[in-house]
């Protein structure tokens, strides 16, 4: 085994069985689509706060999200593993301080264990319709199995990262050698002595490259945009520190807690134009010079945009990589896909054995993943045609009982978004309990009270180093921001803290 080809398997497919009868199941609480982090913490929460009678519909056939699907080799998060993990229910085991993609996995199966939550989750269940019933008050999910659940509230945590997608070159079809996607890895594909191509230089292929050109004969590095690249301060647990987190958990909350605080001063170099940003390009540039000597080759790795703008990277094996005999660098644009590889603007067609993708995923900011119809029959990819908007990031106007994990403008530039996620989290279990407590048929944001947020946030973006002019996935193709959250994670979390009501319209039961 190569490490290019980890021994883990792929992820199981999702079941695709053509729908024979409508098989209705009785109504829960709540239904979750999706069973990521979102989805899981959603029900530990909820569980927690006494609700149990639950429904998660995952469309694979094992938990895990983004971290069961992103199995490239040297997939890792970029955010300290004791941040990136949720603060109820810390482990003291990180093997690293940012750990593997299989190591988070077992992170989220091992919760699944720990917090019983298996009994809740319908495998291999796509949904693929998500409609009110303005009579019953519930959510009724159809899936591509026939099935049809139903809660009186529901919660879409189909994760923002779950699509894969491929980039817009013409001729892509006509490759007739081995393609993979970052986000489903081939474990079987034997790289060792291919030629082979990478298309994208984003959070995945930096860390896919390291690992790929041990193995590959010639690797191929397609950039469009270089990116701003910072150290990784990355180091294996001592054995102490994990028996001091086990023995005395406080300890393990404060360096949590110092960690955080650590990446919310980051706020003030990556969403606004400051001091601070100008610190972290000459941290980026440092890390630039430090690594890589030949000056044409800098200059092709230095960006031309404001640090923030785009997602910051961080590591400390990609220079090196790109620097190894068998890597090349290419920034002449694809033009377009051959039989045998990829040509690009100089008019040199590129051959490989295999072209791997590292292009990211379908984020959708002014769509839903699937149809989602609300009161009155209402849509809601048409009303986000120009731009993904909800109140506070989790409710829109007109899908009453309806919460969103990673909704529109709630995503962190500079800390966890398992931070983020936990407000929201907590959120969701307040909006229900007031579901249940005041025996509601519907729980429904107003209409001004969203327009009055949007308006307010979409001003704050405009300072904000995101919308500086740089072409990113945070904007749709109008220059949009439907994406981040123009703040620190506190001051999110302090606008998650409390439900207003006077923003909601109540009906009762
Ligand atoms: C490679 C990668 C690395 C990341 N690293 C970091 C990091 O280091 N730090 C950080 O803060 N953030 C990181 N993120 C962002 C974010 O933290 C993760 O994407 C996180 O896993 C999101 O969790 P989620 O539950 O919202 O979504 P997901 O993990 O994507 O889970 C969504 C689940 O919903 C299921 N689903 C989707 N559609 C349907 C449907 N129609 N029907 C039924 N089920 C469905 C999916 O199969 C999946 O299991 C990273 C993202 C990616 C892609």
């Amino acid at each position: 085994m190569t490490n290019a080809t980890p021994s883990r398997k792929p992820k199981t497919p999702a079941k695709k069985t053509p729908a024979t009868s409508v098989k209705k199941h009785k109504p829960a609480t709540v239904l979750i689509v999706g069973a990521g982090f979102a989805g899981l913490g959603t029900a530990i929460r909820l569980q927690q706060a006494g609700i149990k009678d639950i429904v998660i519909l995952e469309r694979a056939g094992e938990v895990g999200g983004t971290w069961r699907d992103n199995n490239y080799p040297g997939a890792a998060c970029d955010i300290p593993s004791n941040l990136y993990s949720y603060s109820f229910d810390q482990n003291p085991d990180w093997s690293r301080s940012f750990s593997g993609s299989e190591e988070i996995l077992g992170y989220i199966k091992a919760m699944v264990k720990r917090f019983d939550l298996e009994k809740y989750i319908r495998f291999n269940q796509n949904v693929s319709d998500l409609a009110f019933d303005e009579d019953q008050g519930i959510w009724n999910a159809t899936t591509d199995q026939g099935d049809v659940f139903s809660g009186r509230a529901a919660v879409m945590a189909q994760g923002p990262l779950s699509n894969a997608s491929f980039p817009d070159i013409s001729g892509i079809e006509k490759y007739q050698g081995h393609k993979v996607h970052s986000a489903a890895w081939d474990h079987d594909y034997d790289f060792r002595g291919k030629k082979v191509g990478v298309i994208g230089t984003g959070a995945s292929a930096i860390q896919i490259i390291p690992e790929l050109v041990k193995d590959a004969s010639k690797l191929t590095v397609f950039q469009r945009t270089p990116a701003w690249v910072v150290p990784r301060p990355d180091f294996d647990t001592p054995d102490w520190q994990k028996a001091l987190f086990r023995k005395v958990p406080a300890s393990q909350s404060a360096l949590r807690k110092g960690l955080y605080l650590a990446h919310e001063s980051m706020a003030l170099a990556v969403i606004w134009n400051s001091p601070m940003t100008r610190l972290a390009e000459r941290l980026g540039r440092w890390h630039l010079k430090r690594q890589v000597k030949d000056r044409w080759l800098r200059r092709q790795l230095t960006p031309d945009y404001r640090i923030g703008c785009k997602r910051i990277l961080v590591s400390n094996d990609y220079y090196p990589a790109l620097q190894q005999p068998n890597c090349k660098l290419i920034t002449w644009p694809i033009t377009r896909m051959s039989e045998n590889g990829i040509l690009t603007a100089e008019g040199i067609e590129h051959q490989f054995d295999c072209i791997v993708f590292a292009t990211g995923f379908d984020v959708g900011h002014s769509g839903t993943p699937f149809p989602v119809r609300g009161a009155g029959g209402r849509k809601l990819d048409e009303e986000w045609k120009r731009g993904a908007q909800a109140y506070k990031s989790i409710n829109v106007a007109g899908y009453p009982n309806l919460f969103l994990t990673f909704g529109p403008n709630s995503g962190p530039g500079h800390n966890s978004a398992l931070v983020y996620m936990e407000s929201q989290i907590d959120y969701i279990v307040k909006g229900v309990k007031t579901i249940l407590d005041k025996n509601l048929k519907t729980l429904s944001v107003r209409g001004e009270a969203q327009d009055e947020y949007n308006s307010k946030i979409q001003k704050r973006l405009a300072k904000t180093n995101w919308n500086s002019g740089c072409k990113s996935w945070y904007l749709t193709e109008d220059g949009v921001n439907a994406t981040m959250y123009p703040g620190f994670a506190t001051q999110y979390a302090r606008q998650m803290a409390s439900l207003e009501l006077k923003d909601y319209e109540l009906i009762p039961a």
